[in-house]
């Protein structure tokens, strides 16, 4: 970050006639937070993208201050969402999976007993609402408005199709049929409750209700707290004629049909924006922009020069583009290079709500206001973790200040100095072995806080859980050795009986 408070204006006034400092109270701002799924580090004109325009969210990001370093604590979608949501890592509250998107009813979901920050902005006097995906459970007690959302417009599963004219037709289809599951991606969206018939390309249509309920919301003379969670541009790869003819120049088709969703999003945020102006309430909204967890190189994103894909445990997992947007109170045309963590968002929110986190409420990130206003870090000497199971096995990464140590599949433990080699290229575990092995200890160390897992992916996937080698973190942290093939794993476990 260039030298620069990223923090303008703080209304404290020294009363004239005493010296005792009267603090004028700061009305609580709108929080927006516009949430991306898969979009990689690189999709963003702000962060250099060679080929997506998007000159909307460029305005906000170089009227604000753009985040180099913002993790999110998951390099997919549902356990991404849940620490959102949550303030901690999924593997702490036993989402570290995604829930299924194929339809059928069950009774999974992030449990009720975990106070969201909708609840918490809820509490503190916020109209709050969502608008999108949600992902986090869809029996009815995990649903948005039971979980601290007054209103919610969007979809339950973990993601969608776009054009209503194409999914509708194959819904009601499937329907008529009398076809149990059917698939989340094809469902009517809801408002509420309801099922609701829609007929704009499906990024229009949340962009459209994110406008009339920002209106509504100063309409309640509330502040409000906006989840605006688009699907795009997750896959499946679906654009408007209109958005796909200004990227004409990108041969490769699902590059050009990605760009067109992004530009969709864009074009639904200058909306907003333009709609928050007209109401006045502009200058008092706080933007917060990032995605879910890092592009999908399978699927037309691009996250150089970051190393990896979404699911990775390298940078391009779970390093995400971000910005945050306050007329004269967060600082203009700044990068703050800090590592910052999408944990940070829910005590950062109850900070500037004027509230506090709920009693006893457990947070792994921090509140990083006076961090951003001072230029400094706000988890200095403090990881920040990734950890992703896989099929018996699981990878993971940590960063501390400029060092990372990562793993990946059956690769070694590899340190990078990550502030100066962002493309991890130059692994130096040779150079540091000591400094790997410290940090290495200190993330077993964190994983004594993990549960088990309240849902897998499969049938294997349980099988590794009841056997023992998931999450199998003796062997992933054992920092001389390869990890075990099945057959030493086997002898491992016939010891131990
Ligand atoms: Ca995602």
């Amino acid at each position: 970050m260039k030298m620069k408070s990223a923090l303008c204006g703080l209304t404290m006034i020294l009363s004239a006639f005493g010296c005792s400092a009267q603090v004028k109270k700061t009305p609580k701002p709108n929080i927006l937070v516009i949430l991306c799924d898969d979009l990689g580090y690189a999709d963003v004109g702000f962060n250099n993208s060679p080929d997506i325009i998007t000159p909307e969210l460029d305005k906000l990001a170089k009227a604000g201050t753009i985040m180099t370093s913002a993790y999110v604590a998951h390099p997919f979608c549902g356990p991404s969402r849940a620490a959102l949501m949550t303030g901690r890592y999924p593997h702490q509250i036993g989402a570290p999976y995604n829930l299924s998107d194929n339809g059928r009813v069950t009774d999974l979901g992030v449990p009720v007993n975990e106070i969201y920050m909708s609840n918490m902005l809820q509490g503190a006097g916020y109209y709050t609402s969502i608008v999108g995906k949600w992902h986090l459970g869809d029996n009815p007690q995990f649903r948005p408005n039971k979980r601290g959302f007054d209103e919610f417009f969007g979809f339950l599963g973990g993601g969608h199709r776009y054009f209503p004219n194409q999914y509708q037709p194959i819904y009601e289809k499937q329907k008529s049929a009398g076809m149990y599951p059917i698939n989340d991606y094809l469902k009517p969206l809801m408002h509420n409750n309801e099922e609701v018939s829609e007929t704009e390309y499906v990024t229009d249509a949340l962009s459209r209700e994110a406008v009339r309920i920002v209106t509504e919301s100063k309409k309640k003379n509330k502040p409000f707290f906006m989840y605006l969670s688009y699907n795009a541009p997750h896959v499946p790869l679906e654009a408007k004629e209109e958005d796909l003819k200004v990227f004409a120049n990108i041969k490769d088709k699902d590059r050009r049909t990605y760009a067109a969703m992004v530009y969709a999003v864009d074009r639904g945020v200058g909306e907003i924006v333009k709609r928050l102006k007209e109401n006045g309430q502009y200058e008092n909204t706080l933007i917060v922009f990032f995605s879910d967890n890092g592009g999908n190189f399978d699927h037309g994103a691009n996250n150089f020069p970051l190393k990896g894909t979404k699911g990775d445990t390298f940078e391009g997992g779970f390093r995400v583009p971000m910005f945050f947007h306050w007329p004269n109170k967060i600082a203009a045309g700044v990068h703050f290079d800090h590592p910052v963590s999408a944990l940070d968002l829910y005590p950062t929110f109850a900070h500037l709500a004027n509230t506090n986190p709920p009693k006893g409420k457990v947070l792994n990130g921090k509140n990083i206001w006076n961090d951003l206003a001072s230029n400094t870090s706000p988890h200095k000497d403090e990881m920040i973790y990734s950890l992703r199971y896989r099929e018996g096995y699981c990878d993971v990464a940590a960063r501390k200040e400029d060092w990372k140590i990562v793993r990946m599949g059956n690769e070694p433990w590899q340190l990078f100095n990550i502030t100066k080699d962002l493309g991890e290229h130059k692994d130096l575990s040779g150079q540091f072995p000591d400094r790997l092995k410290e940090m290495v200890a200190e993330t077993k160390e964190w994983t004594k806080t993990h549960i088990a897992p309240l849902w897998v992916y499969s049938q294997k996937d349980a099988e590794y859980w009841e056997s023992g080698r998931l999450p199998g973190y003796d062997d992933t942290f054992e920092v001389d050795k390869l990890r075990m093939g099945p057959l030493e794993y086997k002898e491992m476990m016939e010891k131990r009986k």
